[in-house]
C-alpha cells in the first residue's frame, strides 16, 4: 500500500518477479492509499500534534485499506525504521505466511496508531532513513519472492547463498578460464567434488570470519570447522588450510 504506485509498479513487473507473477506463483497487487482516503481532496496526511515540523501519514485511509482487503490469516506490516530489522531469517518466516499487507510510510511517518493497533508487524530493513516505505516494500517483496517454490527454476540454488547456512557465500567464478592474468582456482576445475566442497566451505568460513565476524557466533559449525576459524585468528590463510 502506497501513495507512489508508480514508483514500484515498474520493478514488480520485471526480470524474476515479473516472471513469477506472469506464472502464477506469486500474486502481488498494488495498493494506491489515496484510493481509501475521503472527501473531496483525498487529503492522507496531517500535521502532528504536539508541533514540531512535518507532515504524517494519516490513519483513516491505512485502516480502511487493511480492513477491505485483509484476508483470514494476513499479516500487515508497517514498513519502518524503528521495527524489527529484516534479514534473511525474517525473509524465510514471511515466505511462509499465505497474505502479506506491506505498508509504505511517507512523509515524518505514520500515525502510530497505526503500528499500536493496525499493524501485526514493523519491519526495517536497515538503520538508515528513506523518504519512504516504497524500497524497503520492494526489497521485502522481492527477498521473500525468491524464496516462494518455483520462483528461481531449477538454476536458483539457494542453500550456498549467503545467510542460508548461517554464512557469507564463498567466490564464484565463470568463464573465461583466464581474465586479465587472474585464473579461476584449479580446484574448482578439477571435477573433485568432495575437494570443492571443502574449498568452498573453507573459503566461506574465510570471507565471514573477515567481513562479517559476528555471523560465525551464530552459525552452526562442526569442530572441524571451528579449528579452521582458529587457524585464521593464528594468521593462516585459506591457502594454507587443505
Ligand atoms: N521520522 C521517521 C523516523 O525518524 O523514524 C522516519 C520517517 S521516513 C522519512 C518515512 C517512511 O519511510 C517511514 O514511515 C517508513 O515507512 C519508511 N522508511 C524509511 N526508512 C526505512 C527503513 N530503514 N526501513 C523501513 N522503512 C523505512
Amino acid at each position: 500500500m502506497t501513495l507512489f504506485p508508480g514508483m514500484v509498479e515498474p520493478v514488480l513487473g520485471a526480470s524474476m518477479l515479473g516472471r513469477a507473477r506472469t506464472r502464477g506463483l506469486v500474486d502481488i497487487r498494488v495498493v494506491n492509499l489515496r484510493d481509501y482516503a475521503e472527501g473531496r481532496h483525498r487529503i492522507t496526511d496531517d500535521y502532528q500534534f504536539g508541533g514540531g515540523g512535518g507532515m504524517v501519514l494519516k490513519p483513516e485511509p491505512l485502516f480502511a485499506a487493511v480492513d477491505a482487503l485483509r484476508t483470514p490469516g494476513a499479516r500487515a506490516i508497517l514498513m519502518d525504521p524503528r521495527g524489527r530489522t529484516f534479514t534473511q531469517a525474517v525473509a524465510a518466516e514471511l515466505a511462509r505466511e499465505t497474505h502479506l499487507i506491506l505498508l509504505a510510510g511517507r512523509y515524518e511517518g505514520v500515525d502510530a496508531r497505526v503500528s499500536e493497533r493496525l499493524a501485526d508487524d514493523s519491519i526495517s530493513i536497515g538503520d538508515y532513513v528513506l523518504t519512504g516505505g516504497e524500497l524497503p516494500a520492494l526489497v521485502v517483496t522481492d527477498a521473500v519472492a525468491r524464496l516462494l517454490p518455483g520462483v528461481l527454476g531449477a538454476e536458483g540454488a539457494t542453500e550456498r547463498e549467503s545467510f542460508a547456512s548461517g554464512l557469507l557465500e564463498p567466490p564464484q567464478y565463470t568463464r573465461p578460464e583466464e581474465f586479465r592474468g587472474a585464473r579461476v582456482p584449479a580446484v574448482l576445475r578439477s571435477g573433485d567434488h568432495a575437494r570443492i566442497a571443502r574449498w568452498r566451505r573453507v573459503q566461506a568460513l574465510w570471507v565471514t570470519w573477515r567481513t562479517r565476524p559476528e555471523l560465525l557466533k551464530g552459525a552452526h559449525l562442526t569442530s572441524d570447522e571451528r579449528q579452521v576459524v582458529e587457524r585464521f585468528e593464528r594468521g593462516e590463510t585459506p591457502e594454507q588450510i587443505d
